[in-house]
């Protein structure tokens, strides 16, 4: 039989629609019915498992999966046996310690001896061990904002991104304990033909990658000034230069990442730069 990796990605949920973007821009095809547990690429040797995120770490353990993408958060909490093979930078969140609004907060010893709610009693039990903080940890899978206005804890620890649904049930942030983003992870032990093409996979991954913290830049620039601007645009090797069919001009195309752009716009107009035009990259192969 060919070889074909398996890859568990979350049904539905915050990292969905990344996860399956990221493997669409890898160009791979493949159709996702709503309510398929499973789906085989069309064009590649991939298949998919649609499950919640909590499990796929340990599907990723078992090597009932080869490959899994899962939050941070969700890892470290399982504490599974599997390997981060690539950070993927899309579902950035921290998981923080929060309290009552009106509550004065002198530091983490506030903490001691009080009860904290929390889907994450792994990370919460660690960090606290950590900061020498002794206090009783109730784990409940969701809805943990509303504990402290229901007698349930003095403090929550929960996954935080804008801090608005803290504010709501009238919680404070007080101490962030974590930071994550979304992973690939693999099974420690896959067989030969397996890895070769998690290999191919991780190739396309990082030319989106790249690609993305990228752009493509052209703009026209009087002949005289072609040396500083170059000097601020180095490009990949180096730039591209095109002379216009005015005279002593030229176009001058490259490649550099969005910040450098922004960094270096107001120098090149010094230049003499003029028409600068920033295009998207799809893929990009070093
Ligand atoms: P499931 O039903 O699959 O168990 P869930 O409710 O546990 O889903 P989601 O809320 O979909 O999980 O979040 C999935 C992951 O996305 C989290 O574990 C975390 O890594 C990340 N995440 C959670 N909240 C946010 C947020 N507000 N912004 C960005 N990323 C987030
Ligand atoms: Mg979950």
């Amino acid at each position: 039989m060919k070889d074909i990796i398996r890859i568990a990605v979350q049904k539905s949920g915050r990292l969905s629609d990344d996860s399956l973007s990221l493997i669409k821009e890898c160009g791979i095809k493949f159709y996702n019915g709503t309510g398929k547990l499973k789906s085989t690429a069309i064009n590649f040797p991939i298949e998919f498992l649609y499950l919640r995120d909590d499990d796929i770490p340990g599907y990723v353990a078992d090597g009932v999966a080869d490959l899994g993408i899962v939050g941070e958060n969700e890892l470290v909490e399982k504490d599974k046996k599997v390997e981060i093979i690539k950070k993927l930078g899309f579902s950035k969140c921290r998981l923080s310690l929060a309290i009552p609004k009106g509550e004065d907060y002198p530091g983490i010893a506030y903490f001691q001896g009080k009860n904290i709610a929390t889907s994450y009693p792994r990370i919460l039990g660690n960090y606290l061990k950590s900061n020498k903080v002794e206090a009783s940890i109730h784990e409940i899978s969701g809805s943990v904002e509303i504990a402290p206005s229901i007698g349930l804890a003095e403090g929550i620890c929960d996954i935080v991104s804008s801090g608005s649904t803290l504010m709501m049930n009238g919680l404070k942030e007080v101490e962030e304990i974590f930071r994550s983003e979304a992973v690939l992870i693999s099974n420690p032990d896959m067989e030969p033909g397996k890895k070769s093409i998690v290999e191919k996979l991780l190739f396309r991954m990082n030319a989106v990658q790249q690609g993305k913290g990228n752009k493509y830049i052209l703009l026209n620039a009087p002949n005289d000034s072609l040396d500083r601007i170059i000097s601020l645009i180095p490009g990949m090797r180096s730039p591209t230069v095109l002379p216009l069919a005015q005279e002593g001009w030229s176009s001058v195309h490259s490649v550099l990442s969005e910040d450098q752009f922004w960094e270096n716009i107001v120098e090149l107009r010094q230049a003499g730069a003029e028409g600068i035009l920033v295009v998207p990259i799809e893929k990009m192969v070093l």
